[in-house]
C-alpha cells in the first residue's frame, strides 16, 4: 500500500474522501470533531501545493425529503474558519458547475463537492458503487488520497469506485487507525479482549474471532447476562439474547478458561436512573430484577485479568453508560488502565463515546464504529483493501 509521503501532489488535483459525517441540527454543526480530525491531510495536501477536492458523505438519503438535512453546505463554513482559508462549496455532485469550478482551480484552492450520498436518491448510486458514478468522480482528479475509516467497511463508489481508477493512498486518519488496530493481528501476550454493549447477536463474529487469540475476554455489559443464563443463573428482566443462548453455552464449553464473566451486579427493578440500585452477587438475582452495571467485586476481578495485559481492545460499556449511575463500572475500569499505562484501544459500537474523558488517554480510540468491528471481526475492509 502506498502511503501519502509517497505520491508527488504538486499541482495535482488531490480528491480527498474525508468523514465529515457530523451531527447538524437546523444547519447548525454540533460537533466537528470529525472535520478537525481531517485536517492533518488535508494541510498536508495544502503544504505540498495540491488541488484539493474533499468529498463526505453526511447521514442516510432515501428520499427527497432527505436532501435538505443532509445538505455539506455547513461543513464548508467550518472547515473555512478552521482552515482559515476559503473552502468553495459546490452544491452538486456531478455536472458542469462541478466540472467548472475544478478546472479553473489553482494550486491550493479547496472545493468541497455537495454530499456523496445525494447521488442514492435514484437507485443508490454511491452506496452500490455503481462503476459510472466511480468512473466519473475518479475523472475529476489525478490522485485520490482516503481518509474515511468510518466507511472503510462498505464498498461505495466514493472510495472503492474512485480508488480503482486513480493512484490511491490512505490519508494519516486512516493510517493512524491501521497503524493502532494492525498490532492486534500479531498482538503481545497476555492479549485481553473486554466487550460490553447490548446484544450478544452483534458481537458473535468478534467472539468467534477473537477467543482464539486472546488470553482472556472480559464479558460485561448486558451481553454477560445471557453467558450467565447459559451457565444457569435466574437473571432476573436482565436483557437476556435469546437467540444466542446456544452459542454462549458452546463457546463457554470451549473456552472455560479463557472468559471471564461478572461475579456481582448493580439490580434495579426499573430501567430508569431514580431508582435505588443493590449491588449482589449473580446467584442472587430475582425474578423482579435487572442488572444494569458490573458491580465492585466484578471490577476487581476484572482488574486482577489485566494487570500484566500487553495489549487490550474493548469493545461495548460494561453497564447502561447513558445513566451515570450505571457508568461507574465502565469509568473505573477506564481509568484503571490509564493508570496502569495498559495499551488499550478502544473501538466499536459505543465504548468511545462512553469514555469520552479518556479519549486522549488511551493509546487509540477508533473512529469507526463499524468499521473496527468489521476489523475485529477478521473481515476485509474493502475500503482499505483496495488501496493496497
Ligand atoms: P454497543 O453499541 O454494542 O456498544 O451497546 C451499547 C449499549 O449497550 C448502550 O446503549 C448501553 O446502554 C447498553 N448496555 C450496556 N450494559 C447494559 C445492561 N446491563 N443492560 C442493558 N443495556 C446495556
Amino acid at each position: 500500500m502506498k502511503n501519502i509521503k509517497d505520491l508527488n501532489l504538486e499541482n495535482k488535483k488531490v480528491i480527498i474522501r474525508c468523514d465529515f459525517n457530523v451531527p447538524i441540527k437546523e444547519g447548525k454543526i454540533i460537533d466537528d470533531t470529525r472535520i478537525v480530525a481531517s485536517l492533518q491531510t488535508i494541510n498536508y495536501c495544502l503544504e505540498h501545493h495540491a488541488k484539493i477536492i474533499l468529498m463526505s458523505h453526511l447521514g442516510r438519503v432515501k428520499e427527497e425529503s432527505d436532501l435538505a438535512k443532509n445538505d455539506l453546505a455547513p461543513v464548508a463554513v467550518r472547515l473555512a474558519e478552521l482552515l482559515n482559508r476559503p473552502v468553495k462549496f459546490i452544491p452538486q455532485t456531478r455536472g458542469s458547475a462541478l466540472e467548472e469550478a475544478i478546472a479553473t482551480m489553482n494550486p491550493q484552492d479547496i472545493i468541497l463537492m455537495q454530499n456523496t450520498r445525494y447521488e442514492d436518491l435514484e437507485g443508490k448510486k454511491e452506496s452500490s458503487n455503481d462503476e459510472e458514478l466511480g468512473k466519473y468522480w475518479a475523472s475529476l482528479g489525478d490522485i485520490f488520497i482516503n481518509d474515511a475509516f468510518g466507511t472503510a467497511h462498505r464498498a461505495h463508489a466514493s472510495n472503492v469506485g474512485i480508488a480503482t481508477h486513480l493512484p490511491s493512498a490512505p490519508g494519516f486518519l486512516i493510517e493512524k487507525e491501521l497503524t493502532a488496530l494492525n498490532s492486534l493481528n500479531d498482538p503481545e501476550h497476555p492479549f485481553i479482549v473486554i466487550l460490553g454493549g447490548a446484544k450478544v447477536s452483534d458481537k458473535i463474529g468478534v467472539i468467534a474471532n477473537l477467543v482464539k487469540k486472546a488470553d482472556k475476554i472480559i464479558i460485561g455489559g448486558g451481553m454477560a447476562f445471557t453467558f450467565l443464563k447459559a451457565q444457569g443463573y435466574e437473571t432476573g428482566t436482565s436483557l437476556i439474547d435469546s437467540d444466542s443462548l446456544e452459542f454462549c453455552t458452546n463457546i463457554l464449553k470451549e473456552y472455560a478458561n479463557k472468559i471471564i464473566l461478572p461475579i456481582d451486579v448493580a439490580i434495579t427493578t426499573e430501567f430508569t436512573e431514580k431508582e435505588e440500585y443493590k449491588v449482589k452477587p449473580i446467584n442472587d438475582i430475582l425474578q423482579n430484577e435487572m442488572g444494569l452495571d458490573i458491580g465492585p467485586k466484578t471490577l476487581e476481578l476484572f482488574e486482577e485479568n489485566l494487570k500484566d495485559a500487553k495489549i487490550v481492545v474493548w469493545n461495548g460499556p460494561l453497564g447502561v453508560y447513558e445513566f451515570s449511575k450505571y457508568k461507574v463500572g465502565t469509568d473505573k475500569l477506564l481509568a484503571y488502565l490509564v493508570n496502569n499505562n495498559i495499551k488499550t484501544i478502544l473501538g466499536g459500537g459505543d465504548i468511545v463515546a462512553a469514555a469520552n474523558n479518556y479519549k486522549e488517554q488511551v493509546y487509540h480510540a477508533s473512529t469507526g464504529g463499524g468499521a473496527t468491528l468489521e476489523y475485529l471481526e477478521g473481515k476485509i475492509l474493502p475500503g482499505i483493501e483496495v488501496l493496497k
